[in-house]
């Protein structure tokens, strides 16, 4: 067997793998990166319909506030790496520029994930990184000596960075949390997230393909309360669009905990906040209830609305009974929607849950249990809604974890 070297065993080839080896070579410590799939970043090629938002711009505070509760943990990655702007100076130096549109969102200026993927393949192999694909690691010993054995060669120190459970298709089948397992970390319950809300509504599906920006959907179950504000889409299941993807993870974990009990309760508004009935019958009295609703959605999505809550579409605004206007008032902003379940890690897009922070050091992504073991990416129990977020903590704490295992293993100049 080699004598050990000064060496890191990187476990995933995502873009926290990725971002870890590079950290690592520029320390000056010898990687090896492990990848499942027969070439790394498969998944990051795929990102962003294939555009790749590989992040969004802000700062450390604004990233912390898009993980929700545990996002504090994130904010000593995010400095590692010096938010989207060091993302950008790392990216430019391997010869991919960058672009940030309006709402904030980072994207290659070539529109081409691809690229992003393949410059950090190329500088890691350049800088005498290896790289083995079509190698799925299903164990990680500790020899007698403190050392690591994975696939039959001796390491100083891993990183972890297989990943979550989210679109196996595209690498991540839920074996870094058995790997985590095995080595005796907790893994917080795996449930999909920014995935479609599956309904039995069939005023939805039957309008699929219209959508509404300024929509509000609620969770409640129990004493919790979750609402999110955004664009939903119909669609021949249910809803998608940005609010229905970012409220889709919160469902999962109810709709889980709760076996799918009729306490998990999800409702719908498809306009800003309550009306004003009285205000509305002086201002647009002689209108017919479609022309009303078709101020704030579709008309076809208008029409069904009007179908399901029984009110006819024609009927003047100034006619509506007070029952009418109740339902009415129901339906838009606040109508409940009846989940059939939850979509299947293979729609999701990440995944909630993961190898439980608390037993791991936000400053250096060490494991808390077991010596030289790191940890980054999407495996650890942190999510995000869509915009960019989940891929520059991905490459943050890639980064973090990376020259955290280098220097521990003494590794001296940090890239
Ligand atoms: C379709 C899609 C689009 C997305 N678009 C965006 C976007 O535009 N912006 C954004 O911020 N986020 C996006 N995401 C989420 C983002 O891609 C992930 O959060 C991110 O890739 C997580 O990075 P990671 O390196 O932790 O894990 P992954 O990217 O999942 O990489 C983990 C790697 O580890 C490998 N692996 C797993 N187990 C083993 C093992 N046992 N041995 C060896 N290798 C193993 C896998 O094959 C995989 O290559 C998208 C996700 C999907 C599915």
């Amino acid at each position: 067997m080699n004598q050990p070297k000064a060496r890191i065993a990187i476990i995933g080839g995502g873009p926290a793998g990725l971002a870890a080896a590079l950290a690592a070579l520029g320390a000056g410590v010898q990687v090896v990166v492990f990848e499942r799939l027969p070439r790394v970043g498969t998944k990051l090629a795929a990102t962003g319909g294939g555009r790749g938002n590989v992040a969004h711009v802000g700062d450390e505070q604004a990233f912390a506030d898009a993980f929700g509760r545990r996002g504090r943990f994130a904010i000593p990655a995010w400095r590692a790496l010096g938010g989207a702007d060091g993302l950008r100076r790392k990216l430019a130096r391997l010869g991919v520029e960058t672009v940030v549109d309006g709402e904030g969102r980072v994207y290659p200026a070539s529109m081409h994930a691809e690229d992003v993927r393949a410059a950090m393949e190329g500088a890691i192999r350049r800088e005498g990184g290896e790289v083995q694909c079509a190698a799925r690691v299903e164990t990680l010993e500790r020899t007698p000596q403190g050392d690591w054995l994975v696939d039959g060669t001796r390491f100083v120190a891993v990183v972890l960075a297989a990943g979550g459970q989210s679109a196996p298709e595209l690498g991540s089948d839920g074996s870094g949390f058995a790997l985590a397992r095995q080595l005796g970390h907790r893994v917080v319950a795996p449930v999909p997230g920014l995935a479609p809300l599956l309904l039995e509504e069939p005023w939805l599906s039957t309008h699929s393909g219209t959508s509404v920006d300024n929509a509000r959907l609620r969770l409640r179950a129990g004493h919790r309360t979750v609402e999110v504000r955004g664009a939903v889409l119909a669609t021949h299941f249910g809803l998608s669009g940005p609010a229905a993807l970012a409220i889709s993870g919160a469902v999962a974990r109810e709709w889980t905990r709760t076996a799918g009990a009729p306490d998990v309760r999800l409702e719908l508004g498809l306009v800003p906040g309550p009306l004003d009935w009285e205000e509305l019958r002086r201002s647009h009295g002689a209108q017919s209830l479609r022309q009303l609703l078709a101020a704030w959605m579709p008309k076809k999505l208008a029409v069904g609305l009007l179908e399901h809550c029984g009110c006819p579409g024609d009927q003047p605004v100034a006619r509506l009974d007070r029952a009418q206007r109740d339902r009415l008032e129901r339906a838009l902003t606040a109508e409940p929607l009846h989940l059939r379940g939850i979509a299947p890690f293979a729609q999701s897009m990440v995944t909630c849950g993961g190898v439980d922070l608390k037993e791991v050091a936000p400053d250096t992504l060490a494991s808390r249990l077991v010596p030289a073991l790191f940890l980054a990416g999407e495996v650890l129990d942190l999510d995000a809604p869509s915009g960019g977020w989940n891929l520059l903590w991905a490459f943050a704490s890639g980064v973090l974890a990376g020259r955290s295992a280098a220097q521990a293993i003494g590794g001296g100049q940090t890239s």
